[in-house]
């Protein structure tokens, strides 16, 4: 076991997190789902929502079970969705064709869905005892201080570098505790912002550290421009506040998240309504409120609001199979647990506040 090893260990062993939800019970179902919600999104954040989803999927053949709807809403704000399509695909994959067992080669881990090299790492070292590397964004930050690493990890020269050092340094015993130590490690003191040197088990040999350049370390992402586009959201209400919401493609954006009618940006509200078979003169009132803008991870989508509000539906009215009257007053109920797109979560939260028009 090398200094690098032996200094985590040590360190994980007094001051590392030991009571985390996916440390307790840990099978390779619960440190799978661990590591994808972990993925793009902090400890803090991913805590609740794993308990809930641990609540709700206590193991594979229940999320392979339940409707991508259910799945899709537990993820409701923990923000790129694929993972949860990803996380239901696999699930039914390891059900339908390994008789519920996850397989336990780094090949056959990487070839389900979702599932890289790191997780598959994670999965083997943390669930199965197995000496395999994991190179998260945690791990990526430690190893490029450490070793003063230049350039932007996602770059494929600068990722071979790290998967080499992480390899050298992973030991063959205790591969488990190792794998939580070094991710602890990023988290709690080797962090993006402020790290804590003089706490840190490795300053006394971090090539950062000793050249005072921490904070070029890791190299950020070149910047690129991102483009705008634009759009109309129809929000969509009748008086009794039942709201209209279409669920996306699932292999586009928001795949299989209900939201309210997106249309181009030039689409008027008479254009929107025909196309419904709604006639315009059932509005009862309308408005177009301020542009906001969200941001994906390649552009911008600048959306523009209108609220419609119609007294009733027409007579023989039939909307679509991927349309549905949902009142967002009862949106977490049982009978309505469906996934949101973020600009739909704000827009039904805006229809508690007064409407003006
Ligand atoms: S000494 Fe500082 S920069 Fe180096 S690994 Fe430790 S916390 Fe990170």
């Amino acid at each position: 076991m090398d200094w690098f090893a032996k200094q985590l260990l040590t360190w994980f062993d007094q001051h590392g997190r030991k009571d985390l939800p996916w440390q307790q019970d840990i099978n390779p179902y619960r440190v799978w789902v661990s590591e994808i919600m972990l993925q793009q999104t902090q400890v803090a954040t991913v805590i609740d929502y794993y308990q809930r989803f641990m609540q709700r999927f206590p193991d594979v053949e229940t999320l392979a079970r339940a409707p991508l709807d259910d799945v899709l809403h537990l993820w409701t704000g923990l923000g790129y969705y694929a993972r949860a399509r990803n996380l239901h695909k696999t699930a039914q994959a390891i059900v339908e064709q390994l008789d519920g067992h996850f397989p336990e080669t780094q090949p056959e881990l990487e070839a389900l869905p979702g599932i890289g090299r790191s997780t598959a790492g994670a999965i083997r070292a943390i669930s199965m005892h197995q000496q395999a590397t994991i190179l998260d964004g945690n791990v990526k930050r430690v190893l490029t201080r450490f070793h003063a690493v230049a350039g932007y990890p996602g770059k494929t020269d600068v990722a071979k570098q790290l998967w080499q050092q992480a390899d050298r340094h992973t030991p063959k015993k205790r591969t488990a505790d190792f794998t939580q130590a070094i991710m602890d490690l990023g988290a709690t003191l080797c962090t993006r912002r402020k790290p804590e040197c003089p706490a840190c088990p490795l300053a006394a040999r971090c090539s950062a550290r000793i050249s005072n350049s921490v904070a070029d370390y890791p190299a950020s992402k070149p910047k690129v421009a991102k483009p705008v586009r634009e759009a109309r959201f129809f929000v969509l209400s009748l008086t009794n506040k039942a709201t209209l919401l279409e669920q996306k493609p699932l292999n586009g954006l928001w795949g299989g998240l209900w939201t309210p009618p997106e249309r181009d940006r030039s689409t008027s509200a008479d254009t929107f309504l025909t196309e419904l078979q709604i006639s315009p003169a059932q509005i009862e009132r309308q408005h177009v409120a301020p542009v906001f803008r969200h941001t994906f991870t390649h552009f911008h989508l600048d959306i523009e609001p209108v609220y419609i509000t119609l007294s009733t539906l027409p007579d023989g009215y039939v909307g679509e199979d991927t349309q549905r009257w949902v009142n967002p007053e009862h949106i977490n109920g049982e009978n309505q647990a469906i996934g949101l797109s973020a600009p739909a979560v704000k827009l039904l939260a805006s229809l508690k506040e007064p409407f003006t028009s």
